[in-house]
């Protein structure tokens, strides 16, 4: 049961999720159980009151985590994010999540998640200064160019990940340009990291319709969700020559058989007072419920978590899905899904351009030498290929669906450089 009823709707558990298709994985490779056992949880837990003095003259106290799932692979790896539906479960899956990533794109980092509960959208800027300077202090400890690496995640960007860099420097008393990535250029950050995340699920989407025999010219895209990552999946996979025929955010869908102009869509929401698609002209009004159930080639969830469930999923009419978001998919809607022939690229393996080239921009921060757009690009795409295949390939030779796939490769790296580290 991955659902508990809240009033009639049911409320899933990320971290439920999670556990459920570690669970098969550990099953699929036969894993001891006492590798399991020290896999399945984080290895520390930190969490932080904390007091931050708004604009009104008031004191508000509001609630920080940073769990660190792992450091097997290397130091800790992972976003922040400020959101007013943060739970500790939820960070744990996050952070869990990112383990799984990293391990699958094959870069030396662990897994982590921080995250504020916070309605970034209603603070002011100096609100949201002091908060997260307050949380970088409260994490001094944590946080660390070869312990504990933070990045951007959803409601968070590069001025928090500046305020990020400055203050753990002060604290220091010198630069440390590595302790944090997705910071603005300037001040250490890498060219193509913004759009890194929609980046890979650009390439994933390519590379799942080649295995699928689908050409991009004549197939449709539906993206949910149009904050960094949607916005720039939609853009990258348009440029493909898909047509993106509905796209969404929390103001509601935006529903175009003929094609929703994108770059035209990214424009009105940077123009736009309140920084969302309200108004958005052109395009017939749905919610986003309608819009997951739309029939359509390739359907992107990029918003959040808990969207495809097994009250949607048997409605859902696109033939791949491949997962901008972390967790979009329930443990109990994977079934339905591989029921109906649908192909899922998973979050891990779909979302995973970001955090590659947030890698790239730590190996430049320490070589203090800085690549050109095209060479962060180029590389991030052969990584995202390769992990691409190896999932594709291990899905094919277990002959179980590619999310289980994605969670074989990882689990099995991590609990390989477990035994080898011995460290219990
Ligand atoms: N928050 C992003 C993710 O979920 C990026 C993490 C990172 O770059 O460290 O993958």
């Amino acid at each position: 049961m991955t659902a508990s009823m809240n009033s009639g709707t049911p409320v899933y558990n990320p971290l439920e999720s999670m556990n459920r298709r570690f669970d098969a994985a550990v099953e699929v490779l036969g894993l001891d159980v006492q590798f399991a056992n020290v896999l399945r949880v984080p290895d520390k837990v930190v969490m932080a009151n904390i007091p931050v003095t708004m604009d009104d003259g008031t004191i508000q106290v509001f609630e920080g985590y940073r769990v660190v799932h792992s450091h097997h692979l290397g130091p800790s790896k992972g976003g922040i994010r400020y959101s007013m539906d943060v739970n500790l479960d939820e960070v744990k899956a996050l952070a869990a999540w990112m383990t799984w990533k990293c391990a699958i794109v094959n870069i030396p980092y662990g897994g982590a998640k921080g995250g504020i509960k916070c309605n970034p959208r209603a603070m002011s800027k100096g609100e949201l200064e002091r908060l997260t300077r307050a949380y970088t202090r409260a994490m001094k400890d944590v946080f660390g160019p070869e312990t504990d690496i933070p990045a951007p995640d959803m409601g968070t960007g590069q001025q928090e990940m500046a305020w990020i860099v400055d203050e753990y420097s002060k604290i220091n008393g010198k630069n440390a340009w590595a302790v944090v990535t997705g910071k603005p250029i300037v001040l250490g950050g890498s060219l193509g990291r913004v759009e890194a995340t929609g980046r890979g699920v650009m390439v994933s989407t390519r590379s799942a319709l080649a295995k699928m025999g689908i050409k991009p010219n004549g197939a449709t895209c539906v993206v949910q969700g149009f904050g960094n990552v949607g916005s720039i999946s939609a853009k990258l996979i348009s440029q493909m020559g898909v047509k993106i025929i509905a796209i969404s955010d929390i103001s509601g869908g935006y529903y175009n058989e003929d094609g929703i102009d994108v770059n035209a869509a990214i424009d009105f929401v940077a123009k736009s007072e309140n920084r969302t698609l309200e108004g958005f002209p052109n395009a017939k009004n749905i919610s986003n419920g309608e819009l997951l159930e739309l029939e359509c080639t390739v359907l992107v969830p990029a918003a959040m978590e808990d969207q495809i469930t097994p009250e949607n999923a048997h409605k859902i009419r696109a033939k791949l899905i491949v997962e901008g978001a972390n967790g979009p998919t329930t443990a109990d809607a994977d079934a339905i899904l591989d029921a109906k022939g649908i192909l899922v690229v998973p979050d891990i393996l779909a979302n995973a351009g970001g955090v590659t080239v947030s890698y790239f921009e730590w190996v430049q921060n320490r070589l203090g030498y800085y690549w050109t757009e095209e060479r962060v690009n180029r590389r991030a795409d052969r990584v995202m290929k390769a992990a691409f295949d190896t999932i594709y390939n291990t899905s094919e030779k277990h002959k179980v669906n590619m999310r289980l796939a994605a969670y074989v490769v990882a689990l099995d790296k991590v609990a390989t450089t477990l035994k080898l580290r011995g460290s219990f």
